[in-house]
């Protein structure tokens, strides 16, 4: 993405506040003339005055007027729109600034797993927080300094050739020599920064990524090595950003004499085409003044560009995530699902991660209302993906998905979302209190309503002996409680959702025997009337169900009832034997 792509982009998000941007942008141009007009006046009083003394006869009040109160009105124009743009500009950056992280982060929220798995939230809440600050910092400098500084530089700059076309020409060199300094140093320093801003995401992915593991880090007594890690990130990204640092140092260096060169030369200049009658006195003033203000507006525009350059990559990195196209999306038009009496039907379906090499593969499964079915098979095999593909945790390559005959890619992702119930294998929690944890499902359900599901669940135990009770926080992820214990929140949050359709991806894995049983019975009562897959390495659960699916490889290599299966003496025999042979004498 190039700076002016990306600048452009800066002003686009400015978003419904636009209209106030032009505003203040017209305001800005305003603003420049009037500044442009202070100099210009004050060569006229000068010159007015100086032609009195060369004639002897003293200026008229009447005569010296008018400009001195044009003079006046300008300067307190440009006081009064000075303070109101800055004021104006600093709210509106702040106000988009908010408005452009919530954008990010809904954008976020929608986009697929598959993006989730490949990019750490360390680095997207970075991005998040970089991006739309650097955007709120161009806005309040655009609409403060900025937009002036190129009004005076690109339209009245060539306006003082009229007065003047040799002190015009000078000025108008300097602005050239400026701007090819600053886009050497641009280009010789483009690359270097984007190497700068790929160290500063690693610094920020190392850094939440130990975060989120300390207990590995200090039981694997890692302390050490992780800060040395980072230190050593922060060593290569300083080693980056000097050389960078320097060039831009030596373009300020080189600004700043060449505008001091400048102020000299149109001085020197002034007084020779002012001793051969070619300029007045007034026009040396007003050149001067033109000059040294033109010179703290070109200083300004190349420390834009520079601000502008070192924020760049933080920027194409903002706006390359919300380019990012969720891979689930809506249709605009999308109607409902309606009630859903749970049939489930899957034919041909191929779902492939990376593209290459597939997760599940030629997936046919017809499941009718209310039957019971179980997914075994390896670890990897594709059992918790197959079930992913009913509530669009991502669309298959080929094949269809449908619930009750329709295809769920016709119908809005909320409505099927709402029909579907999930206790995810990892049973990921906020870091809110229990309530709020249960009530994600179900914002509106009752008090009573709430105690039942914990209740079936088997978590009323445990949550009794927490502090604070259903108000006590768990933590980052649920930290604070022990595995069994999310995986029983886990399923009381599924239970109070009160799905039609129900997803069990191992959700009693790591519970213990006794609770395991005693949840199992809360299960086996939860699951009737209700279309349930359930992922599990028990013998209890698979043998209770309907029908068992064996998963091999991304395949479904048998499927039938516990009995069935057992006497086919294939894979799932086999399996049972090594899995559940203990487990067949205490049952
Ligand atoms: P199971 O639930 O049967 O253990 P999964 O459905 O989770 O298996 O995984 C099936 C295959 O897809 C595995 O080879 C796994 O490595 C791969 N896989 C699972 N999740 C992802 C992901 N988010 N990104 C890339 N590959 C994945
Ligand atoms: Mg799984």
């Amino acid at each position: 993405m190039s700076l002016t792509t990306i600048y452009w982009r800066v002003l686009k998000q400015l978003g419904p506040e636009a209209r106030l941007g032009v505003v203040l942008a017209l305001a800005n141009v305003a603003l420049a003339g009037a500044q442009f007009a202070e100099p210009v006046l004050f060569g006229r009083i000068v010159d007015m005055l100086s032609k009195a003394q060369a004639t002897g006869v003293p200026p008229t009040w009447e005569s010296l007027l008018p400009l001195i109160g044009a003079w006046v009105l300008f300067g307190l124009f440009t006081i009064g729109a000075g303070v109101l743009i800055a004021l104006h500009a600093d709210r509106l950056s702040h106000r988009r600034r908010l408005a452009t992280m919530a954008d990010y982060f809904e954008h976020v929220l929608t986009l697929p797993m598959l993006f989730h798995g490949q990019t750490h939230s360390g680095r997207i809440l970075k991005v998040m927080i970089d991006g739309a600050g650097s955007m709120a910092w161009l806005w309040l400098s655009f609409f403060r300094e900025h937009c002036a500084a190129f009004v005076l530089l690109v339209v009245l700059l060539p306006a003082s050739l009229i007065i003047n076309w040799q002190l015009g020409l000078m000025l108008l060199l300097l602005l050239i020599l400026f701007s090819l300094l600053t886009a050497g140093v641009l280009h010789k320093t483009e690359t270097m920064q984007g190497a700068v801003e790929a160290y500063n995401s690693q610094l920020a992915e190392h850094a939440s990524d130990a975060l989120g593991n300390v207990p590995v880090i200090q039981s694997f007594t890692r302390i050490d090595k992780e800060a040395r890690a980072l230190r050593s990130i922060s060593d290569q990204l300083l080693a980056a950003q000097i050389p960078v640092l320097s060039w831009w140092a030596l373009a300020a260096v080189a600004t700043r004499a060449s505008a001091t060169l400048t102020v000299l030369a149109i001085f020197l200049l002034g007084t020779w085409l002012n001793l051969n009658g070619k300029a007045s006195v007034g026009e040396i003033v007003t050149f001067m003044a033109l000059a040294t203000m033109l010179v703290g507006r070109m200083e300004q525009a190349v420390g834009f560009v520079n601000s502008l350059f070192m924020q760049g990559p933080k920027l194409a990195e903002f706006f390359d995530i919300m380019d990012t196209v969720p891979a689930v999306r809506d249709r605009s038009d999308a109607p409902d699902l309606g009630d859903v009496k749970g049939e489930v039907t899957l034919k041909d379906v191929s779902f492939s991660y990376d593209g290459k090499r597939a997760a599940v593969q030629d997936i046919s499964i017809h499941v009718k209302p209310g039957e019971r079915i179980a997914l075994v098979g390896s670890t990897g095999s594709g059992k918790s993906t197959t079930l992913g593909l009913l509530f669009r945790a991502f669309d298959p390559q080929s094949g269809s998905v449908k619930i009750d005959g329709i295809d769920i890619r016709d119908v809005s992702l909320v409505s099927l979302r709402r029909h579907i119930g999930v206790v995810f294998q990892e049973p990921m929690l906020f870091a809110r209190s229990i309530e709020e944890n249960l009530r994600v499902g179900r914002p509106d359900a009752t008090d009573a309503e709430i105690q039942d599901a914990i209740d079936r669940a088997q978590a009323a135990d445990f949550i009794q002996r927490e502090p604070d009770g259903l108000h006590t926080l768990v933590g980052e992820r649920g930290r604070s409680l022990s595995g069994g214990e999310r995986q029983r929140l886990s399923i009381a949050r599924a239970l109070l959702k009160n799905p039609p359709i129900l997803i069990l991806d191992e959700a009693t894995s790591a519970l213990d025997a006794g609770t395991e049983r005693k949840l199992q019975v809360a299960l086996d009562e939860v699951m009737k009337g209700r279309t349930t897959f359930v992922i599990a390495h028990r013998l209890a659960t698979v043998r209770n169900a309907d029908r068992i699916l064996v998963f091999e490889r991304g395949h479904i290599v048998e499927q039938g009832t516990f009995e069935q299966l057992v006497k086919q003496g294939g894979l799932f025999a086999a399996l049972a034997k090594a899995q559940f042979m203990d487990k067949i004498a205490e049952s």
